[in-house]
C-alpha cells in the first residue's frame, strides 16, 4: 500500500464507485468497443454540448486524429505554441507537417493571439515577413498554412476568439488542445468546444483519469465519422470486420477505461471544486513569501480547472537548488514546461535557437510546478509552502 501522507507531484482521485465500475466490466465478455465507451462518449457530449465525442487511447492519439481530419499532410504548416507538453507538436510531425511556433502571453503562458493573427496574415499573403515565421532551417520552403493548434495550458483557455476569427476568415481549421483543461471555461464556454475539434486527455495527472485515454469533441459529422474509422484500423462504419477503407490505427479506448472515465466524469464538479480549494490554500500560504510570482487567472477565464500549480521565481533565484532542497524534504517539484523549440530533436531538425521565443524561454526558466491534486490535504499544502518559504529565506 502507498503511504497516504507522502506528498506526490500529482495523484488520481479514486473512490469505491470507480473500483466497482471497473469490476463490473470484468464480469462481462466485452472488454473493448462495447456499451461503456458509448456511454462515456454520450456523457461527454452532454457535458460539452458537442454533437460528437470519440473516445480514444490517449490525448496524443486524439490530437493526431484531428490532424488527419483537418487534411494536414507533408509540408503543410500548422501554427502552434512552443510552450506546451511535447505531444501538441509531435502530432504535427507525425504527418511530416511543419509546426510554425508563435510566442506566448507572459501572464497565462498561452499562445499570443495578436502574434497568431500576424502570422496568419503574413503566411496567407506570403510576403517577406512570412519567412520570419518559418523554422530557420526551412525559410524558403513554400508549404501551405492549414490550421492553428492552440493549447489551453495549466487549466486556462487560450484567448480563442481572435484565433478562431483569424482561422475561419482564412479557411483554416482550429484544433484546440484542451488536454489540460477539462472543465475550464472561456467567457462562459467550455474549453475544447471553441475550435473545429477539441481534445481531452485522461492520463492519471489530468482533471479526470481513465489510466490512459483521451476524447475528441466536434460538431463536424463527416470528420467524426472519419476519426471513428481511423481509431479502429480505418474501418468505415459500413465495412465488414476485415475491410479497411482508410489507413488507420489502433487508438481504441478499452471498456475498463471507459467505465472508469464515466464515473470520474460524474465526479468532475466535485473534483474541480477540490482543486480550486487546494489552489486557494497555496495562494494564501505563498502570498507572503518574497521572490515568487503566483499564477494569475486571466479575465477571460471564467473558470480555471487548475491542472497544475506553477509558481515563477523572480530572476536570480537558483531554481535547481530549490528543487534539490525540496527533494531533501521529500517534496517533489518540476520545471514546467521545458520549451518545445529547445528539445534536442526539434533544434536539430528545424535549427531554432533559445532566443527565438523569448517569453517562452523566460517562463520555461522560471516556472516550477508544485505538488498538486484534488486529494491533497491542507496540511500537505502547508508543508510545501512552509518548506519552500524557508528554503528561499536561507538562499536570500
Ligand atoms: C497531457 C497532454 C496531452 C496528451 O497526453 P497523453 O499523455 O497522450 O494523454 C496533450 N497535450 C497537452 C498540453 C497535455 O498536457
Amino acid at each position: 500500500m502507498s503511504d497516504k501522507n507522502k506528498i506526490t507531484m500529482s495523484s488520481p482521485d479514486l473512490t469505491d464507485a470507480e473500483r466497482q465500475a471497473v469490476q463490473a466490466v470484468l464480469e462481462t465478455p466485452n472488454l473493448s468497443m462495447g456499451q461503456y465507451i458509448r456511454e462515456f462518449e454520450k456523457a461527454v457530449c452532454e457535458l460539452t454540448g458537442c454533437s460528437h465525442a470519440i473516445g480514444v487511447s490517449s490525448g496524443t492519439s486524439a490530437l493526431h486524429l484531428c490532424i488527419r481530419a483537418a487534411g494536414i499532410g507533408p509540408g503543410d504548416l500548422v501554427i502552434t505554441t512552443p510552450f506546451s507538453f511535447i505531444s501538441s507538436t509531435n502530432v504535427i510531425l507525425f504527418e511530416n507537417a511543419i509546426p510554425v511556433f508563435v510566442d506566448v502571453d507572459p501572464h497565462s503562458g498561452n499562445i499570443d493571439p495578436e502574434m497568431v493573427q500576424q502570422a496568419v496574415r503574413d503566411l496567407m499573403i506570403g510576403n517577406s515577413r512570412a519567412e520570419t515565421w518559418r523554422p530557420p532551417k526551412l525559410k524558403y520552403h513554400t508549404g501551405q498554412l492549414k490550421a492553428i493548434l492552440p493549447v489551453d495550458v495549466f487549466g486556462q483557455p487560450a484567448d480563442m476568439e481572435p484565433i478562431v476569427n483569424a482561422a475561419h476568415k482564412n479557411g483554416l481549421k482550429v484544433i484546440e488542445d484542451s488536454c489540460e483543461a477539462l472543465g475550464t471555461k472561456y467567457k462562459g464556454k467550455l474549453a475544447g468546444t471553441l475550435g473545429d475539434y477539441g481534445c481531452f486527455a485522461f492520463y492519471p495527472n489530468k482533471q479526470i483519469t481513465t489510466g490512459e485515454g483521451g476524447m475528441i469533441v466536434t460538431d463536424d459529422a463527416k470528420a467524426a465519422e472519419f476519426m471513428q474509422a481511423l481509431r479502429n484500423q480505418g474501418r468505415a462504419s459500413g465495412d465488414t470486420w476485415l475491410q479497411h477503407t482508410h489507413l488507420g490505427y489502433n487508438y481504441r479506448l478499452d471498456e475498463m477505461s471507459a467505465a472508469l472515465g464515466l464515473v470520474q466524469l460524474s465526479r468532475l464538479e466535485e473534483m474541480l471544486q477540490k482543486r480550486e480549494k487546494v489552489a486557494a490554500w497555496y495562494a494564501q500560504g505563498l502570498s507572503s513569501i518574497p521572490g515568487i510570482e503566483l499564477p494569475v487567472v486571466e479575465p477571460h477565464t471564467t473558470r480555471s480547472s487548475w491542472f497544475v500549480y506553477v509558481v515563477r521565481f523572480e530572476p536570480g533565484i537558483n531554481r535547481q537548488e530549490v528543487i534539490k532542497q525540496l527533494s531533501e524534504h521529500n517534496i517533489p517539484a518540476r520545471p514546467y514546461f521545458v520549451p518545445i523549440h529547445i528539445q534536442p530533436y526539434i533544434m536539430e531538425r528545424f535549427g531554432y535557437r533559445e532566443e527565438d521565443f523569448p517569453v517562452t524561454m523566460d517562463l520555461g526558466h522560471r516556472g516550477l510546478a508544485l505538488p498538486f491534486s484534488s486529494v491533497m490535504s491542507k496540511q500537505q499544502v502547508e508543508i510545501v509552502y512552509q518548506t519552500l518559504g524557508e528554503i528561499l529565506r536561507n538562499l536570500a
